[in-house]
């Protein structure tokens, strides 16, 4: 039976023998793809599951596609889901995730497989040549050592791929089978090989590893890079000429016309309130500034928006969002022009994709070791000891010197490559994270800017499950607001309209229930909120990280390209599901693709308490509850639409305030409830997990002494 979206196969690395195996994907087709069928992966090939440290032999990392992965479907086709125990979280390593987009999940259907699980750790240095079906280890000798950009072009040397992509057709040689067949191309191609590898950051097993591909997609949360550092894996590189079958290729063409048609923003007529939604402007996100307007746009496979840029300059190539403004803070102080200061910035955004180095820890822990530098507490001969040239902080030379001591666990990355909270502990400054001046507020992880004690469902989710969840589902409430605000432009829509307009949306759980977007005061711990919480974390799960829609553009709620400004999101013309069933040829509702979230949330709550998780760790960072969100160091205020006294809508500034601890607990107890899990433990019940057809995980979590007792 054709299983339309798919591959067919998983390939098992064995790295302790250097062996490559395959597994059927049909056994877990029922898990969608992406998260879903790595936490399966991940559930039946880790025999250890109460591991807490990413670099244990026993943890196994997946990296998995989605059926959307090699398809048209806009801003799904090119992404990609890393799944393992993760490296340098606080106080333990959850099973975690991480995403990256690009061509990889692409090349690697097209090679043959729907994801990779990487097993054991090879004696020496490794990493494996996919062509096609043919997969070889080879000794890392010349590559271990380098950045990543340097291992890249090796390898493509290497494979045999032209590094110059305009001369034309290459024959991958990859088996007597697949040899040139002129019928069907099979056997030639015109890409370079998809390489997804790790920089020093990774090989010297630091907590900010990431695994980096082509200039500037990264997986970079989780340390996965350290992992595959434990590993000695240094590089997987694949390419694939093979095709993907589409159940229903009109339908698929079709949805994907409608949604250029109808929701997206005309680049001529460009519009500040819709550079986020489905295929909208392309424009590089959030560069400060571009250097050049000589600059094309640059997308993940299938994408139509088109998020990134290359620019003539040569620098700052395929960079985005974060990794693009880590360093501006220090730059601002010291360039004296704009143009200097947009060189320094994106030469700095080059400089941590090269080492692999996540440059995410620096969103505030830039801050951190500013004001530990400004409070004489950092530096040469003082208490931190650091012969970093703090006097350059600013230059570019600076940032290098940084990135590579970090990378190489030299002067003060000694001690943070093991976790930035770790090196706060080992240098006696807890206190930060209780005034605030360290604000990594959960797992040992920085705070993304949304602050947990303004934006809720941010902060509750990500507390809740296992890492920042940088999903940026209900923050374009945030920006479209404070983008009017901030540009003096007139409010578009009003806050009762568009919570109702989002509420419709948010089946089964809050549809046509605005309330659970209020965030206002006397609204922060209620059931309302829960909800909203569930439904976030299960749409998340199966749509953004198993069928892979990326999160700069999905869901699109609101959409002021249409007039009734209804977005795509479950719409019957070109929402999730639509474009799910025409790749699969499955009858899936929106609500199911929730229902499959919610499986999917619960095994990985699963291996969460297998590791070792129970409610009482399940705490912000103590300057969360002990001090008010005031300090505005990303924005000067947090609007937000609340109810007031008399229940009218209307936006407010959600600043100033802190996390309630009662409140808190209170909210968990709520939203374990709702959940079916627990709510003294915060563990799932048989009931829940038998529900959820996951029956053979109970047996596991009682045969540990960790099955959450049912509600009397
Ligand atoms: S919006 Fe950007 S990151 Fe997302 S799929 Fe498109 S190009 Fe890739």
């Amino acid at each position: 039976m054709t299983l339309y979206g798919y591959a067919g196969r998983i390939l098992r690395l064995d790295l302790t023998a250097r062996r490559a195996l395959a597994v059927d994907t049909a056994r877990y087709r029922s898990w969608g793809g992406g998260h879903g069928l790595g936490a399966a992966l991940f559930w039946d090939f880790c025999r250890d599951k109460t591991i807490t440290d990413g670099r244990d032999p026993a943890n196994v990392c997946i990296v998995a596609t989605s059926p959307l992965n090699a398809t048209p479907v806009p801003s799904a086709g090119g992404r990609c889901e890393v799944l393992g125990v993760g490296f340098g979280m606080y106080p333990f390593s959850w099973f975690t995730r991480s995403g990256f987009g690009g061509r990889f999940s692409t090349m690697l259907k097209q090679a043959g497989f729907d994801a990779i699980v990487i097993e054991g750790r090879a004696s020496s240095p490794v990493w494996v040549d996919i062509r096609n079906r043919k997969v070889v280890f080879h000794d890392a000798d010349g590559l271990w050592g380098t950045d990543t950009w340097t291992a890249q072009q090796r390898i493509w040397r290497m494979v045999g791929a032209p590094c110059d992509v305009r001369s034309g057709w290459w024959d991958l040689n990859a088996t007597a089978e697949e040899a040139l067949d002129p019928a069907t191309d099979q056997g030639r191609t015109t890409q370079r090989p998809a390489v997804l590898c790790i920089g020093p950051a990774g090989e010297n097993q630091t907590a900010a590893g990431c695994l980096i591909h082509d200039a500037g997609n990264g997986a970079g949360q989780g340390g996965f890079g350290a992992v595959w550092g434990a590993k000695n894996l240094k590089a997987i590189s694949v390419v694939g000429t093979g095709e993907i079958p589409v159940a229903d290729p009109k339908a698929l063409l079709r949805a994907r016309q409608v949604t250029k048609d109808k929701y997206v923003t005309d680049i001529r007529q460009p519009d500040f309130a819709t550079w986020a939604h489905v295929g909208g402007l392309p424009t590089p996100l959030f560069m400060n500034p571009p250097p050049t307007d000589e600059r094309r746009p640059q997308a993940c496979q299938g994408c139509i928006n088109g998020c990134r840029a290359r620019f003539a300059v040569g620098y700052g190539n395929e960079s985005t969002c974060q990794e693009t403004a880590w360093y501006l803070p220090a730059v601002r102080r010291v360039a004296r022009s704009v143009q200097e200061l947009s060189e320094i910035n994106l030469r700095a955004a080059d400089v941590v994709q090269k080492y692999g180095h996540n440059s995410f820890l620096f969103q505030t822990g830039l801050h951190w070791l500013e004001h530990l530098h400004e409070e004489g507490l950092l530096g040469p001969g003082k208490a931190i000891a650091s012969e970093l040239p703090w006097d350059s902080y600013g230059t570019l030379e600076f940032a290098e010197k940084l990135i590579h001591a970090l990378s190489h666990r030299q002067d003060i990355g000694a001690d943070l490559a093991d976790g930035w909270v770790q090196a706060a502990i080992k240098w006696g400054r807890e206190e930060d994270l209780r005034n605030g001046h360290m604000q990594f507020s959960y797992w040992g992880m920085p705070e993304h800017g949304y602050d947990p004690r303004a934006e809720l469902e941010w902060g509750y989710g990500s507390i809740l499950g296992d890492r920042d969840i940088n999903e940026h589902c209900f923050n374009i409430i945030f920006t479209h607001v404070t983008a009017a605000f901030a540009y003096a432009k007139p409010m578009r829509i009003q806050a009762q309209q568009l919570v109702e307009l989002i509420a419709e949306k948010l089946s089964p759980y809050a549809v046509g229930r605005p309330e659970v977007l209020d965030f206002g005061d006397g609204n922060m711990y209620s059931e309302a909120v829960a909800q909203l919480v569930r439904w976030h974390r299960h749409y998340t799960r199966f749509y953004k990280q198993s069928a892979l829609f990326c999160d700069l553009k999905w869901p699109d709620f609101y959409n002021t390209n249409v007039p009734d400004l209804r977005g795509a999101t479950a719409s019957d013309d070109a929402g999730e599901q639509v474009f799910w069933n025409a790749v699969t040829g499955d009858e899936l509702t929106f609500e199911d693709g929730i229902e499959l979230g919610r499986r999917i949330w619960n095994l990985d709550n699963a291996i969460w308490t297998l590791q070792g998780r129970h409610r009482d760790m399940v705490v912000y960072a103590p300057y969360v509850y002990e001090t008010r969100y005031t300090k505005g160091e990303l924005f000067p205020f947090f609007m937000w639409p609340c109810r007031d006294s008399s229940g009218e809508w209307q936006y407010r500034d959600i600043m100033g305030r802190s996390m309630d601890r009662g409140g808190f607990e209170e909210f968990k107890t709520i939203f374990y409830r709702l959940e079916g899990w627990d709510v003294d433990s915060g563990w799932p019940t048989r009931a829940t997990l038998e529900g959820l057809g996951l029956a053979e995980v109970a047996d596991t979590l009682e045969a540990a002494g960790r099955l959450g007792k049912e509600a009397s």
